[in-house]
């Protein structure tokens, strides 16, 4: 197998397309055939990536997911909020699943210590318009093997990734890292 045919993100397969810097938001829709879970969110996404975890959500046949963030404040649910429920309360990210097709709809983070709290989880990909920032990185790739990839594999997925522009990275891509990094400094008071 050589990295050409190695399958990322139905997303991504074909190349990364850029986003648009026009644009400030969509709605966001479960796989539900009737009674869609409707999301609405006022901002454009930043830090979108693929991302290698088991934990978020990814489309039938995805080796990874692609998720982004955005301010918590410009994400309401707007169809449909009875058929959310958390997949598992005990995770940092509350991760709100439709309970008909199973699609994660938004990720949310409760504790106020957390790094990242403040911002909601998202996957553009279930949104019809178009404009969302492209991703940018490839996050936990390492993880993949954890949901049944081939270890013999791993280097023609990170050229694949390198390839489409998604560095690959074992952790989260360095900017974000070091904002983890930064957090903790400052609740020390080393910073
Ligand atoms: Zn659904
Ligand atoms: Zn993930």
């Amino acid at each position: 197998m050589s990295h050409h045919n190695v399958h990322i993100h139905p997303a991504v397969d074909d190349g990364v397309k850029p986003g648009s810097d026009a644009f400030t938001g969509g709605k966001l829709h479960c796989h539900c055939d009737s009674d869609r879970v409707e999301v609405a969110v006022k901002a454009q996404c930043a830090h979108n990536h693929v991302c290698g975890c088991t934990k978020c959500w990814k489309p039938a046949g995805a080796t990874f997911s692609m998720v982004a963030v955005v301010p918590r404040d410009n994400v309401n649910v707007t169809a449909h909020e009875e058929k959310l429920d958390v997949v598992d309360s005990s995770a940092a990210i509350q991760r709100h699943a439709c309970r008909g097709c199973g699609v994660h709809m938004y990720g949310r983070i409760e504790n106020t210590d957390h790094p990242f709290h403040g911002l909601d989880f998202i996957h553009t990909e279930l949104s019809d318009d178009t404009g969302w920032a492209a991703p940018e990185f490839a996050a936990f790739v390492s993880s993949i093997i954890e949901s049944g990839a081939d270890p013999e594999n791993m280097s023609n997925v990170r050229a694949r990734l390198n390839e489409l522009g998604l560095p690959p990275y074992d952790c989260l891509s360095p900017p974000l890292m070091d904002a983890i990094a930064i957090h903790t400094a400052k609740a020390k008071g080393v910073l």
